[in-house]
């Protein structure tokens, strides 16, 4: 706007300064024209005067001296005296009335005829003027009336009458026009201009330059016609297609009419040029204003969408979730956004002018920063986590990145960091990664965890030995059946405080699950050691617990096993996992150490587990019962048995019960075994309550886990119903152990038993941990006594004192006593002696086949 007002301006100015130079110059012009005029009318007078006085010494003489005209020769002396030196003045001649030639100072001879001079002068001559100017003639003089070149001469006139003559003479001076235009020249020359000079009544006389034009008399009559006005001034005229401006003056004294015209274009060329020029400088200034601001706007235009990108930018990074912050090269904050403060309790003017220093943990190193400062001087951008501290120096680890920003030249001017708060991330990564890798409950490594420890320990084989110890604790399920879940994992919480503080630190210490743990031992002498650890374990576990008042004692089963070269974490496992069976097997509270013959063992139960299963598909074609008579012990008459199951291997041979069974419990074969057993027991009763019904009855074993996972109470009681059987038919045996685990199914289906008015057997009384609550709660019938207790009978003191207390026990409760495993005489006298109620084993009866027990039912 300001450069366009500007321009206007400047070429208002121009167009001013150019209209009144003109008018100044045009001025200057005519008053040069005019001061030109006058000055040569000055000269032009002198000269003319000067030959008019020559002209008047000569009449002069003529009229004093009337001879004088009679004497031509002393005439001419005269004439040819007053010539001299007088450059404008080429001759003077005297002439009689007639216009003959009487004296001349010329070399021509003299001329009778009237001369042409006279007649020009005469022509033009009044009464009362004191010189006539003649018409122009040819030639140089009149004596020399040749006129090569165009060479011509002007003759002035005066005439004389001597006194006391009554003729007039006429004294006649030759003008020389070259003489006249030298005189005009030095001022003509250097002007560029014309000069003329005319008689009044317009006749051209003399001309400078020479020929410069042809001469028409009515050209000068317009000045003639201005001299009736005034008899000088300065007019502007065209000619030849030029403008001149021309000065007129008369002369007072004589006829004559001066003109000088300067040629305008000429003479105001340099004005003109000088105008030229400015109006180049100006019509460039022009073009540069107008440059100027076509690029000032574009400029303008340009910052304005900059600005507003700037705006818009700035008004997004301010708002930004991200933490934002701006620093110069020294690190020193120079602007932080919203998020910034936000996120770091800072006010903006309470970090502006430091460094982040101020945030600094103290959780990075020296080296870090170093780095961080490197890369970034570098021009690179720096990417990671700092941990920093917030205003009430909470700790926030933040991913930030750091990007340098460039100048013109390449060089950095300042840094641009952006900070994400990552601290709940992070604790979550942590945790998240704390919880792969360790169990929650006790902060011990998990098996995950094993895992790679095992797998770093392996590699390290060459130099040290490495040795895993499997620990289950024993019977803990029952623990937590009845004291709760709550109870007890407090319980295992305070067993592995036990192991961490007082097993060496080299050991590592983790969880499997449940209540399984692995301790692993990588150094030297591992092998030795592992021995020893496994007893000091075994102790430590096995000393007794405090859990809010109540005491309780746990123990533990722990298998070893030795890595050898080549061997896997998973072998070593499941090698140490056996081994710990091995020792619960062993009575459990102990520990066994791998050997490969447990693997063997290992593979046969796999191999047991396909051939049940076999079994199953195949309807139970190689499964066979057994049965055991149990006798009364007074009357040793049998008044039930115990059903034992068979099974012919794929080979041809006879496996044991005691082996397939916890096969089948493991795999859950059980089920569908027991299922079908149920029904081959029914049929049986069924076809004996045909021949015999006076309370004959079997004793059925049934599983732990029959009793958790299926409905084998109703399944019983809707057979006993279907195959018209008294519920007194049939006796339930479970194990003493099968109560150390007791859940809501298994309680329900000993609930459904204990309603329906079927017995219960408490099977292997002695090698569990029962409670006595739970046992009298139970309302079972009968107490199997242990075969490993009944053979101490007549061997060892304390079995017999433990048979006793039974015994004593069974009856405190109500219950009836079954003694299993009877095969001395002497076991048998000791147990009817002491109120043992019923008696089983090889003594009196082995188990049997059908055929078998159908003769011994019919003969009894
Ligand atoms: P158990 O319930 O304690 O069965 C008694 C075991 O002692 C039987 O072994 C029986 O043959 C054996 N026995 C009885 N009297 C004597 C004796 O005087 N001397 C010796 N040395 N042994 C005697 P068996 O038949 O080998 O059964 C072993 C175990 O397998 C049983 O122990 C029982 O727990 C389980 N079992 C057998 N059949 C079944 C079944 O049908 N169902 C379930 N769930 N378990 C069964
Ligand atoms: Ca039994
Ligand atoms: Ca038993």
């Amino acid at each position: 706007m300001g450069g366009l007002f500007f321009s206007t301006l400047l070429v208002l100015l121009f167009i001013l300064f150019v209209y009144l130079g003109e008018q100044r110059m045009q001025d200057s012009l005519r008053s040069q024209a005019a001061v030109l005029t006058h000055s040569l009318e000055s000269t032009l007078v002198r000269s003319v005067q000067d030959v008019h006085g020559r002209m008047r010494i000569q009449a002069r003489r003529l009229a004093e001296r009337e001879s004088l005209a009679s004497n031509p020769a002393e005439m001419s002396d005269q004439l040819i005296n007053l010539v001299q030196a007088v450059p404008q003045l080429r001759e003077m001649a005297v002439l009689n009335a007639q216009g003959q030639v009487l004296a001349t100072s010329g070399s021509a001879p003299l001329m009778q005829d009237q001369s042409e001079e006279m007649n020009t002068c005469l022509e033009w001559f009044q009464a009362g003027q004191v010189i006539a100017v003649g018409r122009p003639l040819p030639g140089r003089s009149m004596s020399q009336p040749q006129s090569p070149g165009g060479l011509y001469h002007i003759p002035l006139c005066v005439p004389v009458t001597p006194g006391n003559l009554d003729t007039t003479l006429w004294v006649v001076a030759v003008l020389n026009p070259d003489a006249l235009r030298e005189q005009f020249y030095p001022v003509v020359h250097n002007l560029k201009a014309e000069a003329a000079l005319y008689r009044y009544d317009g006749l051209p006389l003399v001309r400078l330059p020479e020929s410069t034009r042809v001469e028409s008399e009515d050209e000068a009559s317009g000045y003639t016609a201005l001299l009736e006005q005034r008899d000088w001034g300065v007019i502007e005229e065209r000619r030849d297609g030029i403008t001149w401006v021309t000065g007129y003056r008369s002369t007072s004294m004589y006829p004559l009419l001066l003109t000088v015209s300067i040629d305008q274009a000429a003479a105001l060329s340099r004005w003109h040029e000088t105008i030229r020029g400015i109006s180049w400088a100006v019509a460039l200034a022009l073009l540069i204003i107008v440059v100027a601001v076509v690029i000032m706007s574009w400029l303008k235009v340009r910052q304005g969408k900059l600005l507003a990108e700037l705006k818009l930018l700035s008004a997004a990074i301010s708002t930004t979730a991200n933490a934002v912050l701006i620093t110069d090269t020294q690190g020193r904050i120079q602007w932080v956004n919203h998020a910034f403060t936000k996120m770091m309790d800072y006010k903006p003017d309470e970090v502006v002018g430091f460094t982040p220093a101020l945030l600094n943990s103290g959780e990075h190193s020296k080296l870090f920063f170093q780095h961080l400062w490197r890369t970034i001087l570098e021009g690179q951008v720096w990417r990671g986590e700092v941990v920093n501290l917030n205003r009430a120096r909470q700790r926030l680890v933040v991913e930030q990145t750091i990007t340098p920003i460039l100048g013109d030249k390449g060089e950095v001017t300042h840094f641009v960091a952006v900070q994400e708060d990552i601290t709940a991330r992070k604790q979550a990564e942590e945790q998240s990664k704390f919880l792969s890798t360790h169990d929650p409950l006790t902060g011990l490594a998990n098996r995950r965890a094993l895992a790679h420890k095992l797998q770093q320990v392996l590699q390290e084989l060459h130099s040290i030995e490495v040795a895993l110890l499997y620990i289950d604790l024993d019977n803990f399920k029952a623990v937590n059946d009845t004291l709760g879940h709550g109870k007890g994992d407090q319980l295992l919480q305070i067993a592995v405080q036990r192991l961490k503080h007082s097993l060496p630190e080299a050991v590592f210490i983790s969880r499997l699950g449940g209540d399984e743990f692995a301790l692993v031992l990588g150094e030297k002498g591992a092998r030795e050691q592992a021995l020893v650890l496994a007893q000091r374990t075994c102790e430590l576990l096995s000393e007794s617990f405090e859990l809010q008042g109540a005491r309780f004692q746990l123990t533990a089963s722990i298998g070893i096993s030795m890595a050898d070269s080549g061997t896997d974490p998973q072998t070593l496992l499941r090698q140490a996992d056996l081994a710990m069976y091995r020792a619960k097997n062993a009575g459990r509270g102990t520990f066994r150490v791998f050997s490969s013959d447990m693997d063997i063992q290992a593979q046969h139960r796999v191999s047991l587990e396909q051939g049940l299963r076999k079994e199953v598909e195949s309807g139970f074609a190689s499964l066979e019962m057994r049965y055991q008579p149990i006798y009364d012990a007074r009357t040793l008459r049998p008044v039930g048995a115990e059903v034992l199951m068979r099974w012919c291997g794929a080979d041809g041979e006879w496996v044991s019960p005691a082996e397939f069974i916890p096969v089948a419990e493991d795999s859950g074969l059980i089920v569908d075994i027991g299922a079908w057993q149920l029904k081959q027991v029914m049929k049986q009763l069924a076809d004996w309550s045909a021949v015999a019904d006076d309370g004959f009855y079997l004793s059925l074993n049934i599983s732990a886990v029959q009793l958790a996972r299926d409905n084998v109470a109703n399944r019983l009681l809707e057979m006993l119903e279907a195959y018209g059987l008294g519920r007194d038919r049939v006796v339930v045996e479970i194990t003493e152990t099968t109560l150390m685990g007791v859940t809501p199914r298994v309680e329900e289906n000993l609930a459904v038993l204990e309603a329906s008015g079927v017995r219960l057997s408490i099977d292997d009384f002695g090698t569990g941990y029962s409670s006595l609550g739970y046992l009298r709660e139970l309302d079972a019938s009968y107490l199997k006594i242990d075969r490993s207790f009944i053979i101490g009978i007549g061997n060892r003191d304390s079995d017999e004192e433990i048979v006793l207390a039974m015994l004593a026990l069974a009856k405190s409760l109500g219950m009836k006593v079954v003694a299993e495993g009877v095969d001395s005489d002497e076991q048998l006298q000791f147990l009817r002696q002491n109120g043992c109620d019923l008696i089983q084993g090889f003594l009196l009866a082995k188990p049997m086949t059908v055929t078998e027990i159908n003769q011994l039912i019919l003969t009894k």
